[in-house]
Formats: C-alpha cells, structure tokens, sequence
C-alpha cells in the first residue's frame, strides 16, 4: 500500500475499551491501518483488573462472562485465558431484617424467583400493550394482576436486582426498552477470567498496532471526506473514525464534534441514561462471613457482596462490594471513608456481627464519576426504545459508532461491546468495498 492509500484507508479508533480494541482487530485483520487513541494509560476502560490486591485477579469493573454462548467465548480460547464457572451463583443469599435468606428459599420469595417476576412484569405490559412506563409501576400492575401479597421485602430486593442488573433504579427504568434488551438466549450461568478480565482487552492489542495511550481526543471534525482528531496536541487523519466513547462522555460533551452532531443522533445520545456503579473492595482481619455463603446481596445499600477468592479456592478474607442505582450516587457524595464505613455497615447488619473495625484495606472505584466512563452501563428510561438502534447507525458513512450503549439487544456487557465493535468495523469495511477498495 502506498502513502497516499494508507492515508485514504486510515482508521481512527476512538477509546481503547472492549469494543474499540475489538473493532481495531478486525480492521486490521483485513488489512486496514488503524490508529487507536485513548485518553487512559491503559486499555480495557470499564473493564479494569487488580492484580496487586490478593494472590488472584480482583475484578474491580466488569467481573463475569454472562452466558455461555456468548462471543467472549471466542477471544477466551484464541488466547488459551482460563476461565471458570462462578460458583457463588450456586450460594446466593439475601439480606433481609438482619438474616440471611437462601436464594433458594421458594417460599418466601415469588414462584419462579425474583428476577423473573421482573421479567414477567416487562413482558405482560408490552404483551398487555400498555403505554410506556416505570418498570416500577409495571411490578406493581404484575403483582396485583396476580394476586399475590408481595411484602415490603420482595419489593427492597427488586430494587437490589435492579440496582445491580441496570445500575439504576426501578423508577428509573422504562419498561419497552428494558423489554428490547431482555434477551435470553446467552445461557444464565456466570464465568470468571481465571487470569483477570483484563486480558481478554489486552490480548486485542495484536503487535503493530498504533495504540496511542494518554491520548484524550478534544475534537472531532468531521465531513464526507474524512475526519480529523485532535488529541494530546496532536492532529490525527483518517478516512472515517470508529467512536466508542462511553454514553456518559458523549452526553457530557467534553468532546466536540465539529460539526454538532445530527439532531436525532443527539437524541438519541441524550434520550439514554448512563446507570450509576460504586465498588469497593476490601479486606477484613479475618472471616467473616459462613462457608456455605458464596454471595450476599443486601437491601440497604442496594448491593452484591462477593468474594472473589472462592473460584480459586483462596480462603484470603478478600470481598468487594458492587452498589448500582441511586444508592451509588448516594455513597459517592459522602467520599471515600464515609462510603466505606456505610458499605460494612449495612454488611454489618445483615450478618450481625459489627465489622467495623476489621477492615484492614479498601479501594474505591467510583464509576459513576470517573471522567472517562461517566457512568457504569447504560439503560433506557421510559420513551426511550429504539434509541440505540439510532445511536448504532453510522453518520455519513464517516463516524460509526460503537460501544455496550449501542448494542440493540445486549448492552451494558462486554460481549455487548465487543460485538458493537465488531458490527463497526464491519460497516468501515463495507463502505471501503463500496468505494472500490480490496481489502485482505
Ligand atoms: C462496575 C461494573 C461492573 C460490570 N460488570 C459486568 C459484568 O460482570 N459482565 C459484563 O459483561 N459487563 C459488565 N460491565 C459492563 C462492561 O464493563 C461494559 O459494558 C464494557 O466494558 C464497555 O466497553 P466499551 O468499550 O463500550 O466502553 P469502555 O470500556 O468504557 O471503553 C471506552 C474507552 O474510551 C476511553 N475514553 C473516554 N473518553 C475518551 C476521550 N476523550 N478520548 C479517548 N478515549 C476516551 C475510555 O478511557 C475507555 O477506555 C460492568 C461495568 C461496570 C462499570
């Protein structure tokens, strides 16, 4: 390829996450150079391992493989990563008025579970063709079209599974955009990367790539004829860019598109909602909770307490705690200590013992306010379906867009981004074909 056709081919990649470093792959697997630019001096984004925590990997951003049918499955065995199947998904429990209730406990809780009375609910309502609303409201309608005498703790545990599952609450959520994400066919079990997720992302950086880390792009102008980034004081031009910026940033504006972008393409930017996400991880003097529990999700904060080291039979007393929703928000405008303190508190409570002082190190991922994720995964409020169909479609066959906001039916996943990725650098490679270009 000559200098004249590089230039014409280039493509820019904007965030070096799951989703730019898989559409990076594919361009270049087809002959394409690529240029990456991301504003971190890592790559992976929402997907960010501790290693240096415990003996084994702590997942301190996105922690499972969901499904087992799902294309990170793919990446897994082409770079020969250990996983394993989670096993505290066997040993659920919740905390409710201070004990602890087996996710198995069938008679205190709906026929069928919690989780798919939630999906019940979205489903008769668009099935019912009822209007748009709260998937709140939605549970409420289920629950009396049934009959059922739902308590006051059924209700704090739907906001726990709403919390973790949308990073958002069940006021927040709407119910026809929930339902076009509600897929089903990834096969329910978890996984963990035995290695850290980590290197699922890192194992996409082939050598020869043009990653340039600490590059936080400012600008983007744009047009028919190509684009032009401006990052770290430098100046970066291609035939069209791949843009996988976080929902949260694109609704942010901190970087500018020039020109604005199209007006239904802002819409549908604005019409989504980044959810909310705090994590701590901590490590306690001893024990503290029974062998049998493999993971608590407690009401207050509207949490999941895991323990990382159980998959690798690690008995270190190592646990992290994901809050989602409003509860998120909450603990990130008390700061650090005060966060931690609540965290092991409502911990506390829920085990009966005071932990209060065996706390020996913590570490706080504030998600929502990171400025480079502005959020942990997105969802969609009430009037919002079919918003990131519109956000996946590419603007003047030169930006195209990606990332977990704008998988139609798996978003706020890896596997949802890594797909986006891959669905963009399938459409670069189309309009090179189009335009007459060979590709390998
Ligand atoms: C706490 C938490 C738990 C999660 N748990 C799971 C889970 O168990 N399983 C699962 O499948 N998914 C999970 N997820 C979701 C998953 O992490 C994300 O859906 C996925 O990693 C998003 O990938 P992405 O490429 O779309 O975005 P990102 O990973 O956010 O990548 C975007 C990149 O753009 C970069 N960037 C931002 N601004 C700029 C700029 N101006 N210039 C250049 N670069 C920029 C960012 O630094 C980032 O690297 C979780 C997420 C969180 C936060």
């Amino acid at each position: 390829m000559d200098e004249d056709d590089e230039a014409e081919r280039r493509v820019l990649v904007i965030g070096a996450g799951a989703a730019g470093l898989a559409a990076a792959r594919r361009l270049r697997e087809h002959g394409i150079p690529v240029t990456v630019l991301e504003a971190r001096d890592r790559v992976g984004g929402r997907i960010l391992t501790a290693y240096d925590l415990a003996p084994f990997p702590v997942e301190l951003g996105a922690e499972f493989i969901h499904g087992d049918r799902v294309i990170t499955w793919e990446l897994v065995r082409r770079f020969g990563l250990r996983v394993f199947e989670d096993p505290s998904q066997y040993r659920r429990f919740f905390a409710l008025d201070s004990r602890l209730l087996s996710a198995n406990a069938p008679e205190e809780l709906p026929a069928g579970g919690l989780w798919a009375a939630l999906v019940a609910a979205e489903e008769e309502w668009v099935a019912a063709r009822r209007p748009d609303t709260t998937l709140a409201e939605a549970l409420r309608w289920w629950v009396e079209r049934h009959g059922l005498a739902a308590d006051e703790r059924w209700w704090r545990l739907w906001q726990t599974l709403a919390a973790i599952g949308w990073s958002a609450d069940l006021e927040e959520l709407g119910v026809y955009g929930t339902d076009e994400e509600t897929y089903e066919g990834d096969g329910e079990r978890n996984f963990r990367v035995a290695d850290g997720y980590s290197r699922v992302v890192e194992r996409l950086v082939d050598q020869g790539l043009d990653l340039r880390l600490g590059h936080p792009v400012e600008r983007i102008h744009w047009s028919k004829w190509g684009v032009v980034a401006v990052a770290a004081g430098e100046t970066f031009e291609a035939a069209c860019a791949v843009v996988t910026l976080p929902l949260g940033v694109l609704q942010a504006g901190t970087v500018e598109f020039d020109p604005p972008l199209p007006a239904s393409l802002r819409q549908a930017i604005d019409g989504l909602r980044p959810g909310r996400a705090f994590r701590v991880a901590l490590r306690f003097r001893g024990e503290i909770w029974p062998e049998e529990v493999g993971c608590i999700f407690t009401a207050e904060p509207r949490g999941v307490w895991e323990r990382p080291g159980l998959g690798y039979g690690s008995r270190l007393p190592l646990f992290t705690v994901l809050v989602g929703g409003g509860d998120a928000e909450r603990l990130s405008s008390l700061g650090a200590d005060r966060a931690i303190r609540e965290v092991v508190a409502g911990l506390s409570a829920a085990l009966g013992r005071d932990l209060s002082g065996e706390v020996v190190e913590a570490r706080v991922i504030d998600w929502t306010h990171d400025p480079l994720a502005r959020g942990a995964y997105s969802f969609t409020p009430v009037g919002s379906a079919g918003l990131r169909a519109r956000l996946s479609e590419p603007v003047c066959d030169v930006l195209f867009f990606a990332g977990e906001a704008t998988s139609t039916i798996r978003p706020g996943t890896v596997h949802g981004a890594l797909e986006s990725g891959y669905r963009a650098a399938d459409a670069v490679l189309q309009r090179f074909v189009a335009a007459g270009s060979s590709l390998t």
